[in-house]
């Protein structure tokens, strides 16, 4: 079983692609945010020409179908089949469970390389008060049904003061559902129910420390590939920016398109569709941001964030915030090919 910090690479590109922003359910923690996002649904058309910008690079490619909902697009099938047409490396859908569309009968195992289900509590109290009455039992329908057609499933967990306590329940909870991957995420303050929220939900660098590794672990000790998010730097490790070392891309329904999470609450967009092609956008934007270096670490951290970052005596801080896209990675697999 390896542990490893997934490093930045420019050989591989994730797509982040939202399809449309509309969505059945209202989280607590949901970082859409329709006034900067859109609230259009893309026609499948723009989706297609959309997919085809990367077509180029699309052998090192992952997309990602994101929402909103995106089974809540009734095209959703016909985007992934043209995916895996243009090449892409690997095709992932993030759905809140509900498939609509009949979307597990429209689509086969080998056109998807995994299906992504959230879950924000070990129990249908917790998770249900996070995302709603009756997610819990749907979604854990939604993951068997998938589980038994063959699809390969993972999980996303988003570690909040709500469901903090309830993440040690999750490790035999996704062995015995057959699941393939559990990430666990970091709530963050983004989106109109972050600022709602803001303040009371963040874990503390203590909880998150105690808590995240060692479930982790014990997640992994079972098979299960589990990646959590970096958040805290040692004093040894190097700061990178996946703005300027990773080829990732946040794609919305308006044409925006950010190279971090973390600016999509602004119109600081580094690209945007225009007339189907992806252009840079003019200065100032997000890459502006990204050149910026700080005793502090992440520069969007600091500015959307600031709570995040505790400081001495003498005005220095006193732990870096990494960038929001680095992650650990234990992988149990990993053992066997040593
Ligand atoms: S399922 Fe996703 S998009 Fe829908 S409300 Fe919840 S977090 Fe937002
Ligand atoms: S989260 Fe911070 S470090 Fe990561 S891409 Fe954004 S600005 Fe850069």
């Amino acid at each position: 079983m390896i542990k490893k910090t997934v490093s930045f690479s420019k050989k591989s590109i994730n797509v982040f692609f939202h399809i449309l922003t509309r969505c059945n359910l209202r989280c607590t923690h949901c970082y859409i945010n329709p006034h900067e996002h859109g609230t259009q649904t893309l026609p499948i058309d723009v989706i297609e020409n959309w997919l085809c910008a990367f077509m180029e690079k699309s052998r090192s490619a992952n997309v990602i179908f994101l929402g909103g909902e995106p089974t809540m697009h009734p095209d959703l099938p016909r985007a992934v089949k043209r995916a895996r047409a243009i090449g892409y490396k690997s095709i992932t859908i993030d759905t809140n469970g509900f498939l609509f569309h009949d979307f597990l009968k429209k689509v086969s195992p080998s056109d998807i390389d995994f299906l992504s289900f959230s879950l924000d509590g070990a129990t249908e109290e917790t998770n249900d008060q996070i995302r709603g009455k009756g997610v819990y039992q749907t979604c854990i329908k939604g993951i068997k049904e998938a589980v038994s057609l063959g699809f390969h499933t993972s999980l996303i967990y988003t570690v909040s003061r709500t469901n903090i306590h309830e993440l040690p329940l999750m490790p035999p909870l996704i062995e015995a559902m057959g699941i393939k991957r559990f990430f666990i995420q970091v709530i963050g303050m983004r989106g109109n129910s972050g600022k709602e929220n803001a303040g009371d939900v963040q874990v503390s660098k203590k909880e998150w420390l105690e808590k995240i590794p060692e479930v982790a672990l014990d997640t992994a000790s079972r098979g299960i590939i589990t990646t959590y998010p970096k958040v805290f730097l040692s004093p040894e490790e190097t700061f990178e920016c996946a703005g300027i070392v990773a080829d990732n891309y946040f794609i919305f329904p308006n044409g925006r398109v950010y190279k971090c999470p973390l600016c999509e609450d602004f119109p600081i967009h580094g690209f945007s569709f225009v007339n189907n092609v992806l252009v840079k956008t003019p200065r100032i934007n997000e890459t502006d941001l990204f050149e910026l270096t700080i005793s502090e670490g992440c520069v969007m951290n600091k500015l959307i964030q600031p709570e995040n970052l505790v400081y001495k005596k003498d005005g220095t801080s006193e732990h870096r915030i990494a960038c929001c896209m680095l992650k650990e990675e234990i992988d149990p697999t990993a053992k066997n090919s040593r």
